[in-house]
């Protein structure tokens, strides 16, 4: 019955199966097994709204009594919710057309989030869930823990809310759960203290308590985790058995002109990262190298010698960085520090169409040796005559998926991964199976280490004034501004104003500039260039300016507004500052009343300037939810039960038994087809599925 339409399963008939799977995918009954709840409430995190106290954080739940636009100056929404012991109201600032029509009186709704008191107790900018009934409010009082589905308007309209998912959930476990063979043995699982998956498949939906649910989560979490393994583990196989031994030769006739010429010496550690990679570089089997430094550490030099060997095998670089502010740079940085005769080419989408294809077509006849741009920019546009080194700076969500797509770009080239968010070694694991790591853990010698301090807004007149006199004493300054999401509107509108008062009216005298990620190409890269060049004195800058940019004379970074930024942000943008041999200074400016989490982040950024340490204390705070939430954690990685911050054991045993299953292939052509169809391994690891684990592969 398993792989049967849902339309088979009692509760469901035709139209309802047409909706699931347009909606939400699922076709068959097992499919509908699979469907995760989003979250699950749990009693021990759920109040009733009379025993809330200000300043706890809570998930409580009610009828919605009233939405009422309020305020005079500043509007807002208040959304009044009522239980049985009294009332609280959500409040939203923004998008108030949105809320005022989903939250319609006589609903009920979850809100999550901290508790202030003003005029009345209320929760600002709640989290929220729509729930189907009271039912779902009195099912937690009772202690049990209630799953919930994710639905559309669509489904909920079809009866298929939570409380509809949990019904037809019911029917087809009764109906199959029989049928649910564990692919694993009792060994196994009693050594790696897992249950069951017929046990783990009724607790994902049904769990008793809340430890039900979490082993649920970890036994399909080995099982993705298993599946991934699996193939990355056949892949390297087949690496190793295609290209047997023999080592390339390289040419380092361009990679010692350029050691020659580099106006500094190489630190101990970019010294070794260089000859890690030209090792791996003559191996037959291509190079798969995660290089991570904490920002400022020199990556880009460490590229720059890896490009000069792909040159010296004959072979050709592609370059791919995040934004084109940064390919830019990259391109000039390169363009400085390269030999004569190499020839290199800047490829962004805001290029005329004419240029972008001449140097396409440079690429496709291998009249360049190096093309920097944007990933998207490389990924769809080029095609190299030989292309033997790929280099990605700054993007660690760089997955299974994108790296084999690359891969058809070349036959095989090298890969040069560059992060300064070091990455987990769970994350690298699961991302990456086999990759190797080099460390830039110390700094070029002449740098000073950043003194960060935090501020209340109403003291932003005096850190103005300190800005003033960094700036007359021929120092930069970059003063950040939150833009979430780039197209947010009103979010732009703040930063152009901003910037206009701070041209006008505070800095008259100085040179402000403004960078945003809406500007066209060319002027942001204008905008970066002049303040490169030291033309401008103030940068006025949303998070554009994060990831990579260079200029050491930028001393002084004023961060607004840093409790709407995550901690590897935060560490990231305060990387653009302390990259020359003056004292750096980063200037936290927040409102007075912060939520706690974010309190902890800025507690954490001004405690320590270690990117890695700081990559640690992020997992953790990102990972500890109130509610016991399935998709947040593993989603770095593209999983969907995984937790990386806690489950680095089971990653480790899954890589250990998929390792074992691997190397019981006995015959090439099998493991060959195995690495090219991903599809095929879920049929191999019998009961083992995970839609996820093969979109990912596939
Ligand atoms: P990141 O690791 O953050 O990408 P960059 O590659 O941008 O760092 O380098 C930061 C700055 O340090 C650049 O101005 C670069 O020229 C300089 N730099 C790199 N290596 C050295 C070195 N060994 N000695 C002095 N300065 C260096
Ligand atoms: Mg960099």
């Amino acid at each position: 019955m398993l792989e049967q339409s849902v339309q088979f399963v009692k509760g469901i008939g035709p139209t309802k199966a047409a909706l699931l799977a347009s909606q939400a995918g699922i076709e068959t009954v097992e499919d509908l097994l699979y469907h995760s709840p989003r979250r699950y409430l749990d009693r021990s995190t759920f109040k009733r709204i009379a025993d809330c106290r200000t300043g706890e954080t809570v998930t409580v739940g009610g009828r919605i009594a009233d939405a009422a636009i309020m305020g005079r100056g500043r509007k807002f929404l208040s959304v009044t919710i009522e239980d049985e012991s009294g009332s609280l109201a959500g409040v939203f600032f923004g998008g108030i057309p949105y809320f005022k029509k989903i939250f319609r009186p006589g609903e009920y709704v979850l809100f999550s989030g901290k508790i202030d008191f003003f005029r009345t107790m209320q929760i600002v900018h709640p989290e929220f869930d729509f729930l189907d009934d009271e039912s779902s409010i009195a099912n937690i009082n009772t202690g049990r823990v209630v799953p919930l589905y994710r639905s559309s308007e669509k489904l909920r309209g079809a009866g298929l809310d939570s409380r509809g998912f949990r019904r037809i959930i019911r029917n087809a476990l009764d109906a199959c759960i029989g049928e649910i063979a564990d692919p694993l043995d009792a060994g196994l699982l009693e050594r790696l203290g897992l249950i069951s998956l017929p046990e783990a498949i009724r607790f994902l939906h049904f769990p008793d308590t809340a430890q039900d649910a979490d082993r649920a989560r970890r036994r399909l979490s080995f099982n993705e985790l298993f599946l991934l393994q699996y193939y990355l583990a056949l892949s390297r196989r087949l690496l190793r058995e295609e290209r047997g031994a023999s080592a390339r030769a390289i040419d380092t006739a361009a990679f010692d002109a350029f050691a020659r010429g580099l106006p500094f010496a190489l630190t101990d550690a970019q010294a070794a990262a260089i000859d890690e990679i030209r090792r791996d570089m003559e191996r037959s089997v291509p190079m798969n190298r995660l290089l991570q430094g904490d920002v400022g550490s020199g990556k880009t030099v460490v590229s720059l010698a890896a490009a000069l060997f792909a040159l010296g095998r004959g072979e050709q670089t592609a370059v791919m960085a995040p934004t084109e502010v940064l390919a830019a740079q990259h391109d000039r940085t390169f363009r400085a520090l390269l030999p004569p005769g190499v020839r290199t080419a800047l490829l962004t989408g805001s290029l005329p169409r004419a240029e972008k294809r001449a140097i396409a077509s440079a690429a496709a006849a291998h009249e360049l040796d190096i093309v920097i741009g944007t990933h998207a920019v490389i990924q769809n546009g080029v095609s190299f005559a030989r292309l033997g080194l790929i280099v990605i700076d700054e993007q660690h969500r760089f997955g299974v998926n994108q790296r084999a797509a690359l891969r058809d770009k070349g036959a095989l080239p090298d890969l040069l991964v560059m992060t300064a968010t070091p990455i987990p070694r769970s994350l690298a694991l699961t991302l990456y199976g086999d990759l190797e790591v080099s460390s830039l853990r110390e700094k070029p010698a002449e740098r000073v280490p950043v003194t960060t301090l935090a501020f209340p807004e109403e003291r932003v007149a005096d850190i103005y004034r300190s800005v003033e006199k960094y700036v007359s004493q021929g120092r930069q300054v970059f003063i950040v501004l939150p833009l979430i999401a780039e197209s947010e509107k009103m979010d732009l509108a703040s930063a152009e104003d901003t910037y206009a008062r701070l041209r006008d009216t505070v800095f008259p005298a100085r040179r402000v500039g403004l960078l945003h990620g809406r500007l066209p190409a060319a002027e942001k890269d204008a905008v970066m260039r002049d303040f490169a060049a030291g033309a401008v004195d103030i940068l006025v800058t949303t998070t554009v300016v994060e990831v990579g940019v260079d200029v050491p004379n930028a001393t002084v970074m004023v961060i607004m507004h840093p409790e709407r930024f995550g901690l590897a942000q935060l560490h990231q943008l305060r990387g653009r500052v302390g990259r020359g041999a003056h004292q750096s200074f980063c200037i936290l400016v927040h409102p007075a009343d912060i939520p706690d989490e974010s309190r902890r982040r800025i507690d954490a950024i001004v405690g320590t300037d270690d990117g890695f340490a700081i990559a640690e204390e992020d997992l953790r705070q990102r990972g500890a939810g109130e509610v016991i939430g399935l998709r947040q954690h593993g989603h770095d990685a593209g999983l969907e039960f995984t937790d990386l911050a806690r489950d680095m054991e089971l990653i480790l045993s899954a890589r250990a038994e998929a390792e074992a299953r691997a190397a019981e292939v006995a015959d090439a052509e099998t493991l060959a087809a195995r690495v090219r169809e991903p599809a095929q391994i879920g049929g191999i690891a019998r009961g083992i599925r995970s839609k996820r684990v093969i979109s990912l592969l596939s």
